[in-house]
């Protein structure tokens, strides 16, 4: 951990990836979404002050966290038995699924998994889109791998979608809504995986984690986090 807050409480930093939207996005320049206000919100429960946040790409935040360069990760990740062999995790904040993004021009409309064979797609490096394709298409040998594109950040890949490079893009659905909201893209189809989002944190630091599952439950109970997900998710 770094230095100590003025206040005499311990500072940490906080690490993420840009290019989710709504859980993380530059606007004008500057860092905000879910994850920022939520984790923020969680952060003041605790006897923890938050030094700053550092961005990276999605794939380094892991390397980033064990390196001691950031000390939780907030970035829609989703909690799973690979990860958690590396790093530790909050309770879960937020459910997902993977949804199967493509252009609103209705030429390719694809209905199941297996209607993206033999055709160019896409996902961010190092997410559970990326296995989504890896182990339910590439594997099973229903797509070759030259047609997987893998990208290091989702904007990327839904603007090379946008421009025909490729024909579909694998991504957690809540971000694929956003997507579909603001760009010429829609979801043609839902894969149900059932993942939990949780912050990142190091093996090992218990009290943090627990100082943390304990502010988001703070957090819950309260109207906070009804709050930032009216304002963030328009409900
Ligand atoms: N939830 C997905 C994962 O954990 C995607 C996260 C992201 O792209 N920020 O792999």
């Amino acid at each position: 951990f770094g230095g100590g807050g003025g206040d005499g409480s311990t500072e940490i930093t906080a690490g993420t990836a840009p290019g989710f939207p709504p859980f993380e996005m530059k606007q004008d320049g500057e860092l905000v979404g879910f994850d920022i206000d939520l984790l923020e919100a969680v952060i003041d429960e605790t006897d923890y002050t938050l030094a700053g946040w550092e961005e990276y790409e999605f794939k380094s935040l892991i390397p980033a966290l064990t390196n001691e360069n950031i000390d939780v990760v907030a970035a829609g990740m989703t909690i799973n038995d690979e990860r958690d062999q590396t790093i530790d995790f909050t309770d879960p904040y937020y459910s997902s699924n993977q949804a199967i993004v493509v252009r609103e021009d209705g030429d390719f409309a694809p209905s199941s998994l297996s209607d993206l064979a033999g055709r160019p797609i896409g996902a961010q490096k190092g997410t559970t889109g990326e296995t989504t394709v890896q182990d339910e298409l590439i594997s099973p040998g229903n797509l070759d791998e030259s047609n997987y594109n893998s990208y290091g950040n989702y904007v990327l890949a839904v603007e090379d979608l946008q421009n025909g490079n490729i024909d579909a893009v694998v991504i957690d659905e809540p971000v694929a809504q956003t997507f579909a909201a603001q760009r010429p893209v829609t979801i043609a189809f839902t894969y149900e995986t059932g993942e939990n989002f949780g912050f990142g944190v190091r093996d090992g630091d218990d009290e943090f984690t627990q100082a943390l599952n304990d502010g988001l439950s703070t957090v819950r109970d309260g109207s906070t986090y009804q709050d930032l997900t009216n304002k963030w998710f328009g409900q």
